[in-house]
């Protein structure tokens, strides 16, 4: 008998860990008909809220539910590397539990792997009742890190998706601190079946998502997955010395021909501020990477185990 590991990130989530476990147990029929057997890892990263007495309360109803308590809040990227860790299962599907990842495709998503696929990817079609400025900025972001990536990262792609062991395996390989999913599931490579889905609102409570956190987030993306601001900061850097050469060139000619020192004072200022701004651009992108470079350096776990059952 196949074993299908479920595992599911939870953050302040009390009220959905109910209807979540409702709507995932409605693939029951389809778990017999394909000979399959679940787990379904629900992983607590730190919540403040109910949600791990609701979690336990199902844990005692049914056997094959497990779950995994942070001893903080870490992340989903964290929950998700914990769960992935901990899943023995020959298939294993990630989902979000808020019910924006319909458990209902399950079934579809089985239906490639048995077509020689490795991996069952869940994407948006649309960005529908997203705010305007956040799709422009989303789209912003994926144009900027396909054009100076080498790893495609899909737009609209979420994190829901059904895996062979294989894959897996694959992931858990990539150990590094800073951990950008969506780079790091097409890094891996495999042969990956894309799915269309209408965005889905959440069931209860609200995204952990602010926009500045989204924005932090794609920055880390860009630093994890492209070395392209550090040549953009040599570039610029080589730039602006033949400019500053040809400068110098022209200042002594100038002055050599017409004699007057202080007539550029102005177009002086303004020069020092442009080139002490990109300096300072330049030095801030190094400074991403070195912060990231300490942090993987320190060698930190990328999550603490408070309770496993
Ligand atoms: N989540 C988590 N840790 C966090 C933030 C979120 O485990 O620090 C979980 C959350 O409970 C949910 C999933 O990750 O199941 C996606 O979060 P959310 O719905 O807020 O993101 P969105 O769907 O808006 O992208
Ligand atoms: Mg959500």
């Amino acid at each position: 008998m196949a074993l299908l590991s479920t595992i599911v990130p939870c953050y302040n989530e009390e009220e959905n860990i109910l209807p979540y476990y409702e709507e995932f147990m409605k693939n029951r029929s389809f778990f017999e008909k394909n000979g399959l057997s679940y787990e379904l890892i629900y992983v607590d990263d730190g919540s403040k809220d109910g949600t791990l007495q609701a979690i336990k309360k199902l844990i005692a109803t049914d056997p094959n539910v497990h779950v995994l308590s942070f001893s903080r809040n870490f992340g989903k990227e964290a929950a998700m590397y914990a769960g992935m860790q901990m899943a023995r299962g020959d298939y294993v599907c990630i989902m979000d539990c808020d019910l924006q990842d319909p458990p209902s495709l399950l079934p579809e998503l089985y239906g490639y792997l048995q077509q020689d696929y490795d991996m069952a990817a869940t994407r948006r079609a649309t960005r529908k009742g997203e705010p305007p400025l956040r799709s422009w900025f989303a789209h912003r972001f994926y144009n900027l890190i396909n054009k100076y990536s080498e790893t495609e990262i899909v737009d609209g792609a979420r994190d829901y998706r059904l895996m062979k062991r294989q894959v897996v395996d694959a992931i858990l390989s990539l150990t590094e601190y800073n951990r950008f999913s969506k780079g790091i599931f097409s890094w891996v490579g495999f042969r990956v079946k894309w799915v269309d889905y209408d965005n889905v609102e959440r069931a209860h409570g609200k995204t952990k998502w602010s926009f500045w956190g989204l924005f932090s987030y794609a920055m880390d993306g860009i630093v994890a997955f492209s070395s392209a601001p550090l040549k953009a900061a040599s570039i610029l850097g080589f730039l602006f010395c033949l400019l500053a050469f040809a400068m110098i060139i022209f200042t002594i000619v100038r002055r050599l021909i017409f004699g007057d020192p202080t007539s550029g004072w102005p177009s002086l200022v303004c020069i020092i501020l442009l080139v002490s701004g990109v300096q300072m651009l330049c030095l801030g992108a190094i400074g991403q990477y070195l912060e990231k470079t300490y942090l993987e350096v320190k060698n930190r776990p990328i999550y603490i185990i408070k309770e496993k059952i």
